[in-house]
Parts: structure tokens; sequence; C-alpha cells
């Protein structure tokens, strides 16, 4: 759903990089922004990206609060985790993290899904915020102060993570929150395509200068490919426009 006073514009771009396919998946339509990136080898991890996705459009209906969206993600994680396995080693798993437009007490607002290494971040008033925590190994080692911040993003268990749709695990455990939509909020959503190659400076940068939410896109695919593209990129730039009652 969107509620009426709230106009999205939405900019999307991907990219398979070095990588022989793409196995990142995206949604950007009806009030439902959200990116996977699946995992699995051979065919698998793309067909796990898209079981995610396609499974989460169903929040596009209705009024979605935290314990839909928990449920939805729960439908995910068995759809996922019932695929065949290419390879008796890695069940097919993926990320997914994004942004539902709902409504909470009367307000419209961002209902943040993640679980997994995308990422969703957000900015407001030109600073740009990561507001979705990732479940990597890496991130844990950080915030338990075993690995500095500065050396996370080039650690080699940087992609590892810890939490999935599908993938080893019975369970799933995603994060979902809310965020009040701010006139003029834009949102990025995005997989560690591009943040294992561009810093959040960098990012802020594109986002700053590029006023169209398509173009400014594909800047930033076009920066994870010119820093060295290791792996598909895939990018959601979400601009919200707020109108008043009294505009209406
Ligand atoms: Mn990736």
């Amino acid at each position: 759903m969107s509620p009426a006073s709230v106009r999205i514009e939405v900019g999307v771009a991907t990219d398979r990089a070095q990588r022989a396919s793409n196995e990142d998946a995206l949604h950007a339509a009806d009030g439902v922004y959200v990116v996977a990136d699946g995992m699995g080898g051979h065919e698998s991890g793309e067909v796990a990206s898209r079981t995610a996705v396609d499974t989460l459009q169903v929040l596009s209906k209705g009024v979605p609060d935290l314990a839909r969206a928990r449920a939805v993600l729960r439908a995910a994680h068995k759809r996922v985790r019932a695929l065949p396995a290419a390879d008796a080693l890695r069940r097919p798993g993926t990320t997914a993290s994004g942004v539902v437009l709902s409504e909470h007490d009367g307000m419209p607002c961002w209902l943040v899904l993640n679980v997994g290494d995308s990422r969703t971040y957000r900015m407001a008033g030109g600073v740009l915020e990561q507001v979705t925590q990732d479940h990597s190994e890496v991130a844990e080692l950080v915030a338990r102060g075993v690995v500095p911040a500065q050396e996370a993003a080039h650690h080699p268990r940087r992609n590892v993570v810890t939490r999935a749709l599908g993938g080893g695990s019975a369970t799933v455990d995603p994060d979902v929150f809310w965020l009040p939509v701010s006139p003029g909020d834009r949102m990025l959503v995005c997989s560690d395509g591009l943040t294992d190659e561009v810093p959040d400076s960098r990012i802020e940068a594109e986002l700053k200068a590029e006023p169209d939410p398509q173009a400014a896109a594909e800047r930033l695919v076009d920066a994870a490919l010119a820093a060295g593209g290791s792996d598909n990129v895939t990018v959601l730039v979400v601009d919200a426009t707020v109108r008043s009652a009294r505009a209406r």
C-alpha cells in the first residue's frame, strides 16, 4: 500500500560485474523496495534471491506491520530452504534488505527489514546513515571490539553472513523496525557489491550530487564497477516526497 500523502520516485540499477551471472534480485514497485543477494553456487543463488523477492512482494497488499513482515520473511525462509541444493556442501540462501512503505500510528512510515549483509541506508538533510545492521561475522567482531571498524571493509571474513533466508539454519531471526517517513527522505538499498567497493563517504557524495534517483543509482553502480566490480552490484534509490494535508 502507499499512504496517499507520500509520493515515491525510484531509481534501479544492477550489474553482474566480473561474475559469470547476477545472483542479486530486486523488487521496486508498489511500496516494496527490496534487494536480495543469493548464494549457493551454480544457479542456486539466482533462484534463492528471486524466490525471496517474489515472496516479499506480498507486502504491497494492505497495511503491513512488523508482525506481518516477520511472518512473510519466515515464509520466504521456508521457501528458500525447500529449494534443491546445487551441491551437497552449500544450501541455497539469500540476504534480503529494504523498505516497505506503510503506516504506523496514523503516520506514513518505512517498514525496514533486513537479514544478512545487504544494506539499507537513509539520507536525510544531506547526511547518509546506515539504518540496518549487517548480520556478518566481521560485523559481530567489530561489535565485540575484536576488529577495528576501519578494518572491517577489507577483513577476509567480511562476506560470511551469520543470518540468511534459507542456507544452513532451520530458523531465521529477521530484523524489522519502523522509521517515520520524513519529507525529502532518500533511501538507499544495496547489495554488498556496492559497499565492499565504494566507501560510505563516496556513496554520500554521489547521492548528494545527483538529484534524479535513476541517474543516482546508475552512478553508484558505475562507481562500484570502476573500483573493481568483483561482485554483483545492485542499487535502489527511493525518494519520498510528503505532501501536507493542506496541499491535498
Ligand atoms: Mn554479494
